[in-house]
């Protein structure tokens, strides 16, 4: 499998932020208009849950269905606009070092550890929590009504020819990264998946790098 990689003309020296996000952590913030934001895998195949907000009107969101339906493509990357659940364009992938990223498996949650792995497995650490506690510390305008379709940066969950999503190996290494421009202000909030039942961080959860290069940054 040969996929697109688009590299950045950006240097991370420059970034304006750098923030590591420990493995199984929750991570938010404003990313301005016209900044890009880099988000980099810093060990290799982490899953980076990543929920899109329109920054004055959370209603407004980042929606699955309506990115694949405007790309008519079920993988995200380079090229990629990040459609709202209102028709808006909330973000572009611009550069992208891994090649594919998921938006159809969602987000692991107490419910689905228990479905997909064991009873006993309900008490372990998930996305949708980390989501939940990021946004009940940091984001109080957000509770569990406006968890809605994510990303999953990082991942790789290949559709079968019979339909069914598969979660298989990361393609992603150390040192990969996605960059997304911001088409308008936008709330991040990421969960920087605490997974330890599948394959797609290797069993093993990671820390990730984000940095901001702010507009006048990525004009120079
Ligand atoms: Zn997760």
């Amino acid at each position: 499998m040969t996929l697109p990689l688009t590299e950045s003309r950006l240097d991370p020296a420059q970034a304006h932020v750098r923030d590591v996000i420990e493995a199984g952590a929750g991570y938010s913030r404003l990313i301005k208009r016209g900044s890009v934001l880099r988000i980099v895998d810093l060990e290799g195949n982490q899953a980076v849950d990543t929920l899109f907000y329109n920054a004055h009107d959370p209603s407004d969101r980042y929606s699955a269905t309506d990115t694949i339906v405007a790309q008519r493509n079920l993988y995200l990357t380079t090229g990629t606009r990040l459609m709202s659940s209102q028709g808006h364009v909330l973000l572009t992938i611009v550069a992208d070092t891994c090649g594919r990223h998921d938006t159809l498996g969602g987000a692991c949650a107490a419910e689905s550890n228990q479905v997909r792995y064991a009873i006993e497995k309900r008490f372990m650490h998930s996305c949708r929590d980390s989501f939940l506690l990021e946004c009940a510390r940091h984001r109080p305008q957000l509770g569990k009504r406006d968890l809605t379709s994510n990303i999953n940066f990082f991942m790789n969950v290949p559709v079968t020819e019979a339909g069914a999503l598969c979660f298989a190996d990361g393609v992603s290494a150390p040192g990969r990264y996605v960059e997304l421009y911001a088409e308008q202000d936008v709330l991040l909030v990421i969960s920087n998946c605490p997974q330890l039942n599948n394959p797609c961080n290797a069993y093993n959860p990671t820390p990730v790098e984000v940095l901001v290069f702010e507009p006048a940054q990525v004009t120079t």
